[in-house]
């Protein structure tokens, strides 16, 4: 083991760090503070960490996922505590493609609350995070089975498909929203109509609410 892993010199754990976990390497597309743009918690700021890889390929996914540098869990420690704010979203990519329990040991241990945006293919450990958001993207893959079924929100992306395919999955979720599919090389009026569509849906389909990027109209990441 490398000597800088031996002892964790990062603030905030009064706890010994294990060197296995401070070693872990992960690929990372960024780090960076932010405010949370959709869903229940929209509008509480978040650190959060982009994970390179995905298992899926969305036409409408607006993240470079395979442009990344390998970090290991000291270095990721070391960012986010630059950031006076203990709530954190592992987001992606695909999260989940990533064994989390040595950052989950090593946030938690200094008070972090951690959330994660999945599409849910993958099972999700129980007791890793404390918030789950799922995103199924079953619209643009029927094939692709939903393994991780239980959660606090289900965000749908909405292209115009039946909202019966979530009948069996919204029962494991306490919040439910349809957000509009927004593709940013198209134009006002193409996103405009989807945007209608969605806002109709919603009204016709309670209890399932909207959600808005509205982090894409403040012109942040
Ligand atoms: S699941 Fe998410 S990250 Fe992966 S390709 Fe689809 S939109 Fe992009």
């Amino acid at each position: 083991m490398k000597e800088e892993f031996e002892n964790c010199g990062i603030a905030g754990n009064t706890a010994v760090d294990s060197p296995t976990d401070l070693a872990m390497e992960y690929k990372i597309v960024e780090i960076f503070h932010s405010i949370q743009g959709e869903g229940a918690k929209c509008g509480i700021p978040h650190v959060f960490i982009r994970f390179g890889k995905c298992n899926l390929q969305c036409e409408w996914c607006d993240t470079d996922f395979e442009t990344f540098t390998t970090m290991t869990a000291i270095d990721i420690l070391g960012e986010v505590l630059k950031f006076d704010c203990r709530k954190i979203i592992f987001t992606g990519g695909e999260p989940m493609l990533n064994d989390l329990w040595p950052l989950h040991r090593l946030l938690k241990a200094r008070g972090y609350e951690l959330s994660c945006e999945s599409n849910g293919t993958i099972d999700i450990p129980e007791g890793l995070l404390d918030w789950i958001t799922i995103s199924p993207k079953d619209q643009e893959y029927p094939n692709v089975s939903i393994r991780q079924r239980t959660g606090n929100e289900l965000k749908c992306v909405y292209v115009g498909q039946d909202l019966s395919l979530y009948d069996d999955l919204k029962h494991g979720f306490e919040h439910l929203f349809l957000q509009p599919c927004y593709i940013h090389s198209q134009d006002v009026e193409w996103n405009g109509k989807n945007f209608a569509l969605t806002e109709k849906v919603v009204k016709d389909n309670s209890p399932w609410r909207l959600s808005l990027q509205t982090h894409k109209w403040m012109g942040i990441d």
